[in-house]
């Protein structure tokens, strides 16, 4: 029994990176270019959208460029070309942002909140931990506050795993971010997949064991690669990372779909 009908992976840019952002330690002076994902579930409870990108409103004003991105060091700053941006994928489709009910986050990163503020009609699930955190004031220059502390949107905090309908449940697997958390889906032919987000950017996290260079608390990032790597094994599932600029090649892409 499932509730979700069709996965759409949305390709919406790229980071330049030093390698050592996705792998701890490993790699300082090579730089590598990563694909960011997000993910369009047709559910029969209405479209469910698995993180937002980065708003490319961002990396076309001047001011905004340099006050978000140069001048806080992410620099060079991410590439979003037209088709990569998400509502020309969203339009694709067949939708727009009006059209989605529920956004579920994995983490507050900016590569994953850009879109947030365009979506009027949806509903915000995003962990206690993770919301906690940014309300600290202690979050880094690379969570964008002007992305989602926005009067007016509709929050759904949740704590641990929790299945939200048929097919479509929230793991927790924080590490990366605080409150970092990740999808396993149920699709009537294609089977379980398990969408890990940010847990590790590159499958070699995965095969390797390898912490994300990126981290809030090694032990939990450890356990959390595991606990993809068991939910996988166990599952028989297709594994799907967010920033594996081989993998992203490799599967398809919206308009195409999985079913
Ligand atoms: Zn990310």
């Amino acid at each position: 029994m499932t509730s979700v009908k069709r996965l759409f992976v949305l390709l919406c840019g790229f980071e330049i990176i030093p390698k050592t952002v996705s792998t701890h330690n490993i790699g300082a002076r090579f730089i590598i270019s990563v694909p960011i994902s997000a993910y369009l579930l047709d559910t029969d409870a209405g479209w469910v959208l698995f993180d937002t990108g980065l708003d490319e409103a961002n990396l076309r004003d001047p001011e905004r460029l340099n006050a978000l991105y140069i001048s806080t060091g992410w620099d060079p700053p991410p590439v979003v070309k037209p088709h990569h941006e998400m509502e020309r994928q969203l339009n694709e489709i067949g939708i727009g942002f009006d059209d989605i009910s529920t956004v579920i986050l994995s983490h507050l990163h900016a590569d994953h909140t850009g879109h947030i503020k365009h979506m009027k009609n949806a509903r915000f699930i995003v962990s206690q931990r993770e919301l906690d955190f940014v309300r600290s004031g202690k979050a880094p220059s690379y969570f964008f506050g002007s992305d989602y502390d926005l009067p007016g949107l509709e929050w759904q905090v949740v704590e641990g795993d929790v299945e939200l309908m048929d097919g479509l449940t929230i793991i927790a697997t924080p590490g990366h971010s605080p409150g970092h958390q990740s999808l396993v889906v149920t699709l009537p032919n294609t089977g379980q997949v398990v969408l890990a987000a940010d847990v590790g950017d590159l499958m070699i996290n995965f095969t390797d064991e390898i912490l994300p260079g990126g981290l809030t608390d090694e032990a939990e990032a450890l356990a959390s690669i595991r606990r993809i790597n068991r939910e996988v094994a166990e599952r028989g599932a297709m594994l799907m990372l967010t920033h594996d600029p081989e993998l992203i090649q490799q599967i398809k892409l919206a308009p195409d779909y999985y079913d």
